[in-house]
């Protein structure tokens, strides 16, 4: 954590001081050393919240770019008396979730009912060797793709992908006529709004059971939004400039 409060004050870590912890009121302890920036810690191990991860250098470099009052601000839900700390909450009252492990899925969702208008940032340099991003796509709701199938790409692939129109195709049992995306690689390039197959080797499958958006956060300038593209099972990632994610949430891009 990187705030506690003193006196009753939202404060940050100072040798010898000692707060409470603004979910539990627990007493926390300041940790001022030299390594990891400092924080506050419950004093004798106490996991106050269930769904705080322990906070990696990752978590405190994305809080860092937000305002002081926007980082770690307890929820309550008047109704059952539940208690969180979100990580980020924005002046429009988005909530920002930095998820570096994975979790089981009832805590996703027990955190996407919870907290309702949220995002998930995820750190993605665990599995960046296993992700590939590959060839672009145009957007999933334009007119090119009103009548096409397109195929998942894989990352061993030597061609350049294809795809199937259902119109040539009306009862695609069998075999189809196949086309290589070579033929509509120019409305492509001219409708692109930075999607993108991809393929995830052993993926963290958490991800794809998400309501609220999935951003992944490869350590680059830019975010990768996971999404469904059609109704067929095909999935993309759209590229958003990280720092425009940032600015347009309040915080300060570096
Ligand atoms: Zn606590």
């Amino acid at each position: 954590m990187q705030y506690a409060l003193v006196s009753g004050q939202r404060s940050t870590p100072q040798p010898g001081l000692v707060g409470a912890c603004p979910a539990c009121n627990w007493p926390t302890v300041s940790k001022c050393g030299t390594k990891v920036m400092w924080h506050w810690a419950h004093k004798a191990r106490r996991h106050c919240d269930p769904w705080w991860e322990n906070e990696t250098e990752w978590h405190r470099h994305w809080k860092s770019l937000f305002p002081d009052d926007a980082r770690e601000v307890a929820h309550f839900d008047a109704t059952t008396g539940e208690k969180h700390v979100a990580d980020i909450k924005t002046e429009t009252g988005l909530i920002i979730e930095l998820q570096h492990s994975p979790m089981p899925s009832e805590e996703l969702r027990a955190r996407e009912h919870f907290y309702k208008n949220m995002i998930w940032i995820v750190d993605a340099r665990p599995f960046a060797g296993q992700f590939h991003i590959l060839g672009k796509l145009p957007p999933p709701d334009c007119d090119l793709v009103e009548d096409i199938v397109f195929y998942p790409q894989r990352h061993r692939d030597t061609g350049p992908g294809g795809f199937w129109r259902p119109s040539e195709n009306p009862e695609p049992r069998g075999l189809v006529l196949y086309h290589s995306i070579n033929e509509i690689s120019k409305e492509i390039e001219l409708l692109y709004q930075g999607h993108h197959f991809f393929e995830w080797i052993r993926p963290r499958a958490i991800w794809f059971d998400a309501t609220a958006p999935v951003l992944l956060d490869f350590g680059g300038p830019c975010l990768w939004r996971l999404r469904a593209y059609d109704d067929r099972g095909l999935w993309s990632v759209q590229r958003t400039s990280k720092d425009a994610f940032i600015a347009e949430n309040g915080g300060n891009p570096e």
